[in-house]
Order: structure tokens, then sequence, then C-alpha cells
């Protein structure tokens, strides 16, 4: 069972990664990242909390937190499939959390370029990041990029 302080490490790890925000309730948070250390132990990686796995690293690859549909989930709920990330808006309380429907197994969306218009920073995703990673300015900051 992992501690308190393997907990709060691993918080500080994905607290680090840029542009995403983890979920204001602390108590909620806490659980999940417990959670995806349990899961490290059972399986050697940190597999979603709230979904099953197959034990099998490919097959299990894009549930690997963070997810492959993080991002997308955040840009149209808020938040991610499990909660554990939200959107700046979720995070300034703007934007109530709602369950968020499992998008693995729809089709994948169509994915376009998009430059951040302050500091350049360039992503090929179908909508753009909440914040961008490197300067932290909102999504609306975003053009689409064609390479002429
Ligand atoms: S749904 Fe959230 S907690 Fe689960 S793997 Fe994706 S990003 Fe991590």
């Amino acid at each position: 069972m992992p501690d308190q302080y393997a907990i709060s490490k691993l918080k500080e790890v994905v607290q680090k990664r840029g542009g995403n925000f983890l979920n204001p309730d602390d108590s909620m948070t806490n659980q999940l990242l417990e959670s995806l250390l349990i899961n490290e132990e059972r399986y050697g990686y940190l597999f979603c909390p709230c979904r099953l796995a197959t034990g099998k690293y490919t097959q299990d690859l894009s549930m690997i937190c963070p997810c492959d549909y993080r991002d997308e989930d955040i840009n149209e709920f808020g938040t991610c499939y499990c909660g554990l990330y939200v959107s700046r808006e979720v995070l300034v309380k703007k934007k109530e959390v709602i369950t968020v429907p499992e998008r693995k197994d729809r089709p994948p969306s169509p994915i376009k370029m998009w430059r951040c218009k302050v500091c350049g920073y360039l992503c090929v995703r179908p909508l753009p990041p909440d914040v961008c990673p490197i300067c932290g300015v909102t999504h609306d900051r975003f053009e689409e990029y064609r390479i002429k």
C-alpha cells in the first residue's frame, strides 16, 4: 500500500507536467494518486485507476496515465475520465465537473496543427491545449497552423 510520502511525491511529479492542473479536490486527487501507485506496484506502470487493465503493457499503453484521451476530455468536458486532471476553467470554478463518457472505444477525432500566437509552441491534436505548456496562455490564444 503506497504511503503518504509516495502519494505526495507522485503529486509533485504530476504537477510539474506543463499545462495541466490537478483536481483541486485534494481528497479525491489523493485517492486517485494512491490507486495509480497501487496499479504501478501491480502492473509495473501507472495504469488509469478508473479502467480495467489487461496487465499487458502494449495493450494497456493508451490508458497509462496520462492516457491518450485526457486532453480531448479536458477540452470537451473540463476533466479527464477519472477527474484527476481538470481544465483551467474548472480549477477556477467557472465550470462544474460532470461525468465523462468513455472515449477509448470511439473513433479518433481528426487532428490539426495548432500554434500558440504568443510563444510559437506547435502541436498536432484535435483541439489546441487548454493551456499552453510553454507560456501558460489559454486555448483561445492558439491558431490553426498550415505549412504553405
Ligand atoms: S483518465 Fe485521468 S487518471 Fe485516468 S489515465 Fe487518463 S489522465 Fe490519468
